[in-house]
């Protein structure tokens, strides 16, 4: 079969020869873009904000946020003021000091970014909870972390049992009515009366700063603990990967409740300095259109599960925007198939880049360059300065075009220093050789590119071979009918195991036997005769987590009739 390729585009990249960088590059560079370098104390929030408000970008506008209400935008000085009251605030009036766990719980507004930055300033450690999580999600991370103060808003307090949380002794509201307890304090009331300065806690490199729960898509959520240091990789990263440079208007699609958007939604663009674009609300084609031209987005950074609804909503929808500002499409969260890479090739005339990397690695570690050709399918190859391999389970590592696990040597500057309250937990992602192991399985081409092939449990053996979920379920929404698929290994006394496709159609399509068998021969003939699926059923949406992932555990426990464990990130 020949390899399809996407070649470079030309273009002035941060990152110019991705070979001759790997080579040499070393993150003690890295370091000296910080101030810390020479003074030896950092904050991460100093770094994305303050640093830039008493530049020659103090002018340059930072936020750009809006909803179905509102519509503001915030220079980095106007920044700098907003989080200095937010960190004032919370200091004094929430008793927030070095190593507190300050959760937020809300939907993305310009107070939400404030509080975030401010809570770090302060020197907490921040838990973002996405806004749609129900009371048992709330209570088991609150109580986990054990958080001692929380802003939200009067519609999600409902949601939060504080009386049943000890730790916790100050809630914030932020607009509307406040509870007249003690426990209660009125955020925005507090924001007016406070000081726009604010004296900077200064913190040690391996102190924490942002503590995520992950995104439940193999089992319970774990608190994956990140330190300031992180920073360095979040910044190189939005230089190489997202290529961010002094005019882009970037725009990060990706709920701060997910590591994707704080590590790139919040700090990969502002530690670069670059115009950040937030909206609220939910998700729908048109209006996420009228964003890129209303603001002239140039770099924008979403997720193959909303880049598959904008195909499913169809190509005459682009064609009623001028979307002629975007210069860099980037992808994170899921596989990306490769339909969806030539389809984004067809109506932006981009290639879209995939990126992979996971909560607890912190920032992108396996990218696709923009100034790298492109495998479709293929999730890039390793950012600079840190080194990735498909080992066996002794640590061992395989030659080219082995399946195995996605390992990658401990240390890198975004490495996660602990799962919270679980220290067994953590030890278990190493393994002897000093790698750590992602729990994804994937194989690696003799260029050098990772492929990856499906989460190490979802790995099927059928027959003797191995298959990976996502080469069919790529295959299977190439046709036609299908936008959607989920794909699980179902035991079998003679075979092992049986591939079964679970398959969401496109509108207008009738879930017949016949179109089950045309969709078998179709993966039969475009991929292989021992991949084609023996099941298929058709559902009209698969069971995802809120951050919009497909997950084949719930979809397997119903198969089999089993357990489907921890359902707290599940959509409704
Ligand atoms: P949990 O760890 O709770 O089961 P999760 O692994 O889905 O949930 P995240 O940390 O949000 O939580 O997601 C990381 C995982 O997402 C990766 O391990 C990988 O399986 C998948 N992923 C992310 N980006 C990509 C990508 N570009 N290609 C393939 N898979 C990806
Ligand atoms: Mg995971």
């Amino acid at each position: 079969m020949k390899l399809e390729t996407l070649t470079v585009r030309e273009g002035n990249y941060n990152l110019k020869d991705y070979d001759e960088l790997s080579a040499s590059f070393d993150w003690k560079e890295a370091e000296n873009h910080f101030s810390w370098s020479e003074t030896g104390k950092i904050n991460i929030a100093y770094e994305a904000i303050d640093r830039h408000a008493e530049s020659g970008l103090k002018q340059k506008v930072a936020l750009y946020y809006r909803d179905a209400d509102r519509n503001e935008k915030y220079t980095f000085e106007e920044m700098k003021e907003y989080t200095n009251k937010a960190a004032n605030v919370l200091k004094t009036a929430g008793g927030v000091e070095k190593g507190d766990r300050v959760f937020i719980f809300m939907p993305r507004s310009p107070e939400l970014y404030f509080a975030v930055l401010g809570a770090i300033k302060a020197g907490a450690i921040v838990g973002p909870l996405f806004e749609a999580f129900m009371e048992g999600a709330v209570r088991d991370r609150l109580a986990d972390s054990s958080a001692k103060v929380l802003v939200t808003t009067p519609e999600l307090i409902d949601r939060v049992p504080v009386n049943e949380l000890p730790a916790l002794e100050k809630v914030f509201i932020v607009g509307g009515s406040v509870p007249s307890e003690e426990k209660y304090v009125d955020f925005n009331a507090k924001m007016q009366e406070a000081d726009t300065a604010f004296e900077i806690e200064w913190m040690n490199l391996e102190d924490g700063m942002m503590l995520h729960y992950t995104s439940g898509s193999t089992g319970k959520p774990k608190g994956v603990l990140h330190v300031h240091r992180a920073m360095v990789q979040q910044y190189m990263t939005a230089k190489w990967v997202l290529d961010l440079q002094g005019n882009d208007v970037y725009w990060c699609t990706a709920d701060p409740g997910w590591v994707t958007g704080t590590s790139y939604g919040i700090f990969g663009p502002w530690l670069t300095g670059t115009t950040n674009v937030i909206v609220g609300g939910r998700f729908k084609p048109e209006a996420w259109y009228q964003t890129i031209e209303d603001y002239k987005v140039t770099v924008w950074y979403s997720a193959p599960t909303a880049f598959r609804m904008l195909m499913g909503a169809g190509d005459e929808v682009v064609k009623k925007f001028d979307l002629s500002s975007l210069r860099h499409i980037i992808s994170v969260g899921e596989p990306l198939n490769p339909e969806v890479i030539r389809w984004g090739a067809k109506v932006f005339d981009r290639r879209i880049h995939d990126t992979w990397w996971m909560t607890e690695t912190g920032a992108m570690v396996i990218c696709n360059y923009p100034s790298m050709d492109i495998r479709p399918g293929s999730m890039g190859k390793p950012v600079p300065g840190v080194k990735a391999a498909i080992v066996d389970d002794q640590g061992n590592e395989l030659p080219p075009n082995r399946m195995g696990n996605l390992a990658i040597k401990k240390g890198w500057p975004s490495m996660m220093v602990a799962i919270w309250n679980n220290p067994e937990k953590y030890e278990s992602y190493f393994m002897p050789g000093g790698w750590y192991v992602s729990g994804d399985s994937a194989y690696m081409d003799e260029d050098g590119y990772f492929w990856f092939q499906g989460r190490v449990d979802d790995v099927i053996m059928t027959a003797g071979e191995r298959v990976g979920p996502f080469e069919v379920e790529s295959k299977l929404i190439e046709h036609p009918a299908v936008t959607e698929a989920g794909v699980i290994g179902k035991p079998d006394p003679v075979r092992g195991e049986i591939i079964k496709a679970f398959v969401a159609l496109q509108e207008g399509y009738e879930p017949t036997e016949e179109l089950k068998e045309d969709i078998r021969q179709f993966v039969k003939t475009g991929l292989a005769a021992h991949a084609a699926p023996r099941e298929i059923e058709f559902r009209d949406k698969l069971p995802k987590t809120r951050s919009g992932k497909i997950m084949r555990r719930v979809l397997k426990a119903w198969e089999l009739d089993l357990p489907t464990g921890d359902l707290s990130t599940m959509e409704d």
